[in-house]
């Protein structure tokens, strides 16, 4: 079985403007570093918002702080007359490492489908970044015990024709809908079992390899306080963390989830 590092990831969403970013990354950076921070254990990445990125960038790239960074969504097009868009290329050129495709926010706002995320991540692999793919059921599949068909049916969708190379890079976050920003987290056993099975799939249709190799985070009410029990589990590789990577002390914890408490 691969080594997978695992990938603590925090989702701004639209908080945090370029000022309020330097001190959140700053205050982040040297927590880290106070509480010796071991970046063999854990790979730690902040997803702001656009407007936050070049910011996050000189910050890292100026400190050498060890914190990657990404975008939370990208154009389905290339460039061109697509007012308000931002372009893979783009966020190439800011040395983004990840890109956040198909967060739930964005099926339920923006109208983002499984073969736009598809699409996208054809695009993020293509201009030399990662994307984190996003997939989660709502309550009702998950009362009705449907929650894993469907997940694997929205893999199905979002990788198709992604090439082995790529998918040996790509992380894959289960988040729950019902879980996203409700206090309710999944427990770890239910994270597991959807973890397990994501990874199941890509052996089937991939290869065992790549399934070994490929990160699978759990994403939904993820706080210091329940971050361990949730690592606990042999198929949660990271987690995808929205409210909780606001605070920079609070993320951290999550982030050295492997200290000793
Ligand atoms: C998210 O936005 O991806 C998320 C998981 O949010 P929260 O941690 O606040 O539930």
């Amino acid at each position: 079985m691969a080594d997978r590092l695992p990938l603590m990831a925090g989702n701004w969403k639209m908080n945090l403007n370029h000022v309020e970013a330097t001190g959140v990354v700053q205050k982040l950076a040297w927590t880290l570093q106070d509480k010796r921070y071991d970046p063999t254990k854990a790979e730690v990445a902040v997803i702001v918002p656009y407007t936050d990125l070049r910011t996050v960038q000189t910050l890292v790239e100026g400190d050498k702080l060890p914190i990657s960074y990404g975008a939370q969504d990208v154009s389905v097009h290339v460039s061109g007359a697509y007012t308000g868009e931002i372009s893979v290329d783009m966020l190439a050129k800011l040395k983004c490492k990840y890109v956040v495709l198909g967060h739930s926010e964005r099926r339920q706002y923006h109208g983002e489908t499984d073969i736009i995320v598809n699409r996208k991540a054809q695009r993020v692999f293509r201009a030399g970044m990662v994307p984190i793919i996003c997939v989660g059921e709502e309550w009702e599949s998950r009362r009705k015990e449907g929650h894993i068909p469907f997940v694997l049916e929205q893999l199905r969708w979002c990788l198709t024709d992604l090439e082995d190379e790529w998918m040996r890079k790509l992380v894959i976050a289960y988040e729950p809908v019902w879980a996203i920003g409700s206090g309710q987290v999944a427990s770890p056993e239910d994270a597991q079992d959807m973890c397990l099975a994501i990874r199941s799939y890509v052996a089937t249709h991939f290869t065992q390899e790549i399934a070994d190799q490929l990160r699978v985070l759990y994403g939904g009410s993820v706080k210091a306080n329940n971050i361990r029990d949730i690592m606990a589990q042999p198929d949660v590789d990271g987690a995808l963390v929205g409210g909780a990577s606001l605070d920079p002390e609070e993320f951290a914890k999550i982030v050295l989830f492997y200290q000793e408490a």
